[in-house]
């Protein structure tokens, strides 16, 4: 019997049957735009050979004008088709099916050709949008029609109609972006046409046996958003129109409240779905921060949706269906939701990858062959880049033993998941510990290695990983003065407190210190900090009071030199959520100091190069969060002994380390040993 009965239960649309309730959900990954068509067949190959029940693409351009940027992948030509119809063969060979989703940016298009509902340039857009005609209107529907029926050319088993998070479709829907005075804007019948046009038309094109998908935005978290009663009434009107399934779409991109990041407590918005249960007969998936199997079933089995959709932890882990399946979910590589390679990479576009599993994307470049000679290798350092050296190498044959002195495995993942809004990191430590296990890694834990302990392996690999870098200020030697693994181990802090480095460990801190519970693990907790209430009292789901967060459980002043925004160097897609989490509980961001003294009662600084407006930050506890430098004294210690090793990760370059750079470096390393 199968702990997930719900998930994996087949579900019947009538002409077609999935073979269970897994969506693997959109994400432009930036493959089909590199135009190595082996290598995107190769990657959807993986997830249905992985067991997902459908596998929607990332989005088509269905044409120039509705591309996110210019050159964004489309089934323009009879060559696209050919394209694309390699790929849809290689997932039905796998025993899958694949969506394709079509879709349009509207005035979300990075490009001076962008069109929308009316001329009405986004807060996150550069190009303010030329207001489509009628003709214009007529021109984007038959668009996205051809691309239906173009996909179904291709062989696609269907298409998902990106009707979302703000684009183009959802830009007709709601009053905030549409001022149209003709049959496409004013009463919401008419704001609505366009889409349910759409879905009938592409139905009429298409025939009764393709799955056409909508993705509905349930809840904008935008001013003047859909009303609850108007979800509803679109959800009808697209039943009726001929979609075979509705999908959830939470939020528009330039909404201020964060929808998938990691600090969103899992399954955050499955009652916004939930609520939609019973309105139409055809089947509902829910969306967002699900990324573990028993929380997709929990969800099924509470009724909150027929089917769930997880998009990035199938970047994670190509076989999650099949772990789950096999009653091992211990074993899936876990989605931590950081953004860090794979959003984090696509708003800077660059290839999409995945942090903890850097073969997404590169299934036909970064290759772990199994090994004709097994060899014995020893790793010294259990972090992010000698665990990921450790797994890949001992996939591949080889035998392994991992020293750290630390007692656990994990490195500075184990700082990293103390952090409020990172508890994720708890999953990604238990999950290294399962592999480790399952893969038979000698561990040696607790004691340093020395040069004595490593004689006799073939290959020896040196990640010992960084060490705080001495920032070297006047009296830093004093009792109230801590690094930042000291706080987050659990040392005692002041009331009033100073953070001396503004960089991802500094902000990281300053979380810590004014948190008091974690809204993470707290879904009401978290809607009322954030100010998310419910689309059928507030219009767009955006609470009467705005955000309420909690009391700072601090007073934390954040310092750096430089004089840029403190915070300008963390992730594309989450930096504002960090900063903006920040300023709600009060805390002072100062750039552009000198640090002339920490005394007793606090931090003397001065600011810019005249060393001016000298003066104290009271302080009953100044934390150092400084950067850091690379830990190579057993590297030296080899070297000068003769003995040949590899130096990675934070050993190698501590220089803005992270998870994501070491884990990368650890598999490539053990791709070539
Ligand atoms: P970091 O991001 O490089 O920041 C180091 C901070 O220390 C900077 O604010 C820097 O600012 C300051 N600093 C450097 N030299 C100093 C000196 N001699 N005296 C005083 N201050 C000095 O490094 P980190 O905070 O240690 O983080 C390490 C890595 O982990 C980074 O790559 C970071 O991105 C990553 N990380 C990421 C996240 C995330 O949310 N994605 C969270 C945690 C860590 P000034 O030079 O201007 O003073
Ligand atoms: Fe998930 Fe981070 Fe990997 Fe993206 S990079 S898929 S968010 S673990």
């Amino acid at each position: 019997m199968t702990p997930y009965p719900k998930l994996l239960a087949p579900l019947d649309l009538g002409f077609t049957t999935l073979k269970n309730r897994v969506l693997m959900g959109s994400m432009h990954t930036g493959l089909e735009e590199a135009g190595d068509w082996n290598r995107v067949a190769a990657f959807y190959g993986a997830r249905a050979k992985g067991g997902v029940g459908l596998i929607v693409t990332g989005g088509m351009a269905p044409n120039k004008e509705g591309a996110v940027m210019p050159g964004a992948a489309g089934l323009f030509s009879e060559e696209d088709i050919a394209n694309h119809t390699r790929v849809t063969a290689r997932v039905h060979d796998e025993g899958g099916k694949i969506a394709m989703q079509i879709l349009h940016a509207g005035r979300y298009g990075f490009s001076p050709d962008c069109v929308a509902p009316s001329a009405i340039k986004s807060p996150i857009s550069m190009f303010k949008p030329k207001a489509l005609d009628e003709a214009g209107i007529e021109k984007q529907i038959a668009d996205i029609v051809t691309a239906a029926s173009r996909a179904q050319a291709a062989g696609y088993d269907g298409v998902e109609i990106m009707g979302s998070e703000g684009y183009f479709l959802n830009q007709f829907l709601v009053a905030h972006t549409n001022k149209r005075t003709d049959r496409w804007g004013g009463s919401y019948e008419n704001r609505m046409r366009l889409p349910v046009e759409i879905v009938q038309r592409v139905r009429a094109a298409v025939g009764r046996e393709f799955i056409v998908i909508y993705r509905l935005s349930m809840i904008d978290l935008i001013p003047n958003g859909s009303t609850w009663a108007e979800v509803v009434q679109l959800a009808k009107a697209i039943e009726t129109a001929g979609a075979s399934i509705i999908n959830t779409g939470i939020g528009w991109h330039e909404a201020r409240i964060p929808t998938i990041a990691t600090s969103v407590p899992r399954a955050a918005f499955a009652w916004v779905t939930n609520k939609l249960m019973g309105e139409v007969a055809i089947p509902i998936i829910t969306s967002n921060r699900i990324n573990t199997p028993d929380v997709a079933e929990e969800l099924l089995a509470e009724g909150c949706a027929d089917m769930v959709s997880m998009a990035r932890p199938f970047l994670a882990d190509p076989d999650f269906v099949i772990k789950a399946a096999a009653g091992k979910p211990e074993m899936i590589a876990p989605c931590i939701a950081c953004n860090q390679a794979c959003l984090d990479h696509t708003f800077s576009l660059k290839m999409s990858t995945c942090l903890v599993n850097p073969r997404a994307c590169y299934e036909t470049v970064l290759l772990l062959t199994p090994v004709e000679t097994s060899i014995n290798i020893a790793i010294v350092g259990a972090g992010p880049a000698g665990l990921s050296t450790a797994l890949s190498a001992a996939e591949r044959g080889h035998k392994i033993t991992l020293f750290d002195t630390a007692p656990m495995v994990g490195g500075q993942l184990n700082l990293a998941k103390e952090v409020p809004g990172k508890e994720e990191f708890r999953g990604l430590v238990a999950w290294y510990q399962a592999r480790i296990k399952a893969l038979n890694i000698k561990t040696r834990l607790g004691k340093m290695a020395t040069a004595k302990d490593l004689a006799g392996f073939d290959e020896v690999v040196i990640a010992t990983g960084a060490k705080p870098r001495d920032p070297q200020i006047a009296g830093q030697n004093l009792p109230h003065v801590l690094g930042y693994a000291e706080v987050l181990g659990g040392a005692k802090v002041g009331k009033r407190v100073a953070v001396i480095g503004a960089g991802g460990i500094g902000f990281d801190i300053c979380e810590y210190l004014v948190t008091t519970d974690s809204p993470t693990l707290d879904l009401e907790a978290w809607k009322t900090e954030w100010g998310v209430g419910d689309p059928q009292i507030n219009r767009g789901g955006l609470a009467e009071a705005g955000p309420q967060p909690e009391p700072a459980a601090r007073s934390v002043t954040l310092l750096q030199r430089k004089s840029t925004k403190p915070g300008k160097g963390l992730g594309k897609t989450t930096g504002w959520i960090h900063r903006a989490t920040l300023k709600m509980k009060g805390v002072q961001m100062i750039g552009g100091v000198n640090y002339e003294e920490i005394t007793p009662q606090g931090l003397i600084i001065s600011e810019g190069e005249a060393r001016e407006n000298i003066r104290l930050i009271e302080a009953d506890t100044i934390v150092l969060c400084a950067g850091q430098q690379p830990e190579r004294r057993l590297a030296d210690e080899l070297e000068a002994m003769g003995i040949k090793c590899h130096v990675i990760g934070g050993a190698d370059v501590a220089a803005e380390l992270d998870a994501k750079r070491a884990i990368l470096q650890g598999t490539k390393l053990a791709a070539t040993l």
